[in-house]
């Protein structure tokens, strides 16, 4: 039930000009390829016009982060029973410690080491002497002291690769040392221009030293068998995302890497299908599948009634009739609940206006979402996504929607304020601003420490979290009484 609007192009493209002539000459070039409209091209085809992962202007407050995020802080950190080392100075490991909400079930410190942070803490001397010799004394440390890892990553910081490090003699060495998996990730901060290649150098990871490395394990595979591919369990978001497809009868044997083991990965070329929630962060391991054991692998959205159902109708057209008549009887199971969340929000929600922007996945992703309660999204971007995810936001959101690529933070507080939107959805570092701008914010990363939004039941928390930004009193107080016109 998507709504029908468009949005105002050509006070869009006003508003475009008005930011880049803020910015001197050079910089205002480079800036307008990153801003846009969606329209239609010549050929019917609709398009963001924007060009994306590209290197950041110097000096604007970009909202991204580096590789070493993408790669530790988003695909490798959730898996649960490895020991995940930030190798290098302090900082990296310190501020990504515990800040992303991949949810996991464990006891953390004996079976599970999510919620730690494991650092090399490199001094001086290790930058100017190598770090190599202490990896290998850690490696032995972190196995007698948490004997119970699966294995051991090593994510590199910044410096690795700056002083020609070798870790990958350390983790061949030292893999067989204490017979684990040790999985070494060139992904310092300073390589490619965003979170981006992160996740695509943590992929290749999976691919050479999980995959390749080879695995013991017995498993007796099944028909219904399929991977759930990028889905980081945000305040829980795989678990009803795996409910739902449990209870159209597929067995998920996997869960990427939102609470997944070392094994659940190791076993994932066994599958019959892999189904991939964030395209932009895991679609190169999906690839690879594909070509090396003939796997095919499906885009679905869990966000909103309209995207659920549409992708569980997807997913079930690539197994037989039990699996496509069980999903409508899950559809229809879940109708009661979507019918009352939209009579309880919808009524305090609709109309309103939203402009969203987060990483490489939930700007287009959630969209559907808003509009499942009557919301329309005026504006939407991506820290790091690339053209191919503008293809598919361009099918997503309606005509004349604002388009921002790797926004600065002045670019982004004029929208807001030209727009005046009645909700902002983006991340921490926007958050308060906007909230002191007026302006209702939840964060799309973090759900604002709320969720899980994914499947039926996300919806429902969804809807209220969005209805509880919005209609809070705190906005009716802004303006001192004495003040008052
Ligand atoms: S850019 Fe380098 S120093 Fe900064 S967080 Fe990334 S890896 Fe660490």
């Amino acid at each position: 039930m998507s709504l029908e609007y468009t949005n105002d192009t050509a006070a869009n493209q006003a508003l475009i000009k008005e930011v880049l002539d803020q910015y001197p000459e050079k910089s205002a070039k480079k800036r307008a390829r990153h801003l846009g409209t969606v329209k239609t091209e010549e050929n019917g085809t609709p398009t963001c016009g924007v060009k994306s992962n590209i290197k950041s202007v110097p000096g604007v407050m970009t909202v991204r982060g580096c590789a070493y995020a993408g790669a530790k802080g988003v695909v490798w950190g959730p898996v649960k029973d490895m020991v995940h080392i930030s190798h290098g100075p302090i900082g990296c490991g310190q501020y990504s410690w515990s800040q992303r909400r991949n949810y996991f079930t464990g006891t953390v410190g004996i079976d599970s080491f999510v919620t730690m942070q494991v650092t090399s803490d490199f001094q001086e001397r290790d930058i100017v002497f190598g770090g190599d010799k202490n990896l290998e004394v850690m490696i032995d440390e972190l196995d007698g002291l948490f004997p119970l890892n699966n294995g051991i990553s090593v994510l590199s910081e910044c410096p690795i690769g700056l002083i020609g490090d070798d870790i990958e003699a350390v983790a061949k060495k030292k893999a067989k040392d204490i017979g684990k998996k040790v999985v070494p990730v060139r992904c310092e901060g300073f390589r490619g221009v965003s979170q981006s290649l992160g996740h695509h150098i943590a992929n290749d990871a999976i691919r050479d030293w999980v995959f390749e490395k080879g695995t013991e394990e017995e498993w007796a595979t099944g028909p219904y068998d399929v991977n759930l591919i990028a889905d980081y369990n945000i305040g829980g978001d795989a678990w009803p995302s795996r409910k739902l497809l449990e209870e159209i009868g597929l067995r998920v044997i996997g869960s990427w890497s939102g609470d997944a083991t070392l094994a659940e990965i190791e076993r994932a070329p066994k599958a019959k299908l892999n189904l991939i929630h964030c395209y932009r962060s895991m679609n190169y391991i999906c690839r690879h599948m594909e070509e090396k054991y003939g796997m095919p692998w499906i885009e679905y959205n869990f966000f909103g009634p309209t995207q659920i159902a549409a992708s569980l109708r997807k997913i079930a057209a690539a197994f037989d009739e039990t699996i496509q008549k069980k999903a409508e009887e899950v559809i229809a199971k879940y109708q009661p609940l979507v019918d009352a969340v939209t009579a309880r929000f919808k009524p305090r929600l609709d109309g309103k206006t939203v402009m969203l922007y987060v990483g490489g996945l939930r700007p287009r992703h959630t969209a559907t979402a808003y509009e499942d309660l009557g919301m329309k999204i005026v504006g939407s971007g991506y820290e790091f996504a690339h053209n191919d995810d503008y293809q598919r936001t361009a099918t997503y959101l309606k005509e004349g929607t604002l388009i921002y690529d790797d926004v600065s933070e002045f670019e982004l507080e004029k929208f807001i304020e030209q727009l005046r939107p009645d909700l902002v959805g983006s991340g921490i570092k926007e958050k308060y601003s906007t909230q002191k701008m007026g302006v209702p914010f939840r964060q799309m990363h973090s759900w604002d420490y709320s969720g899980p939004y994914h499947g039926y039941d996300g919806f429902a928390i969804f809807a209220r979290d969005m209805d509880m930004a919005i209609n809070a009193p705190v906005w009716g107080k802004l303006k001192a009484p004495w003040k008052a016109a």
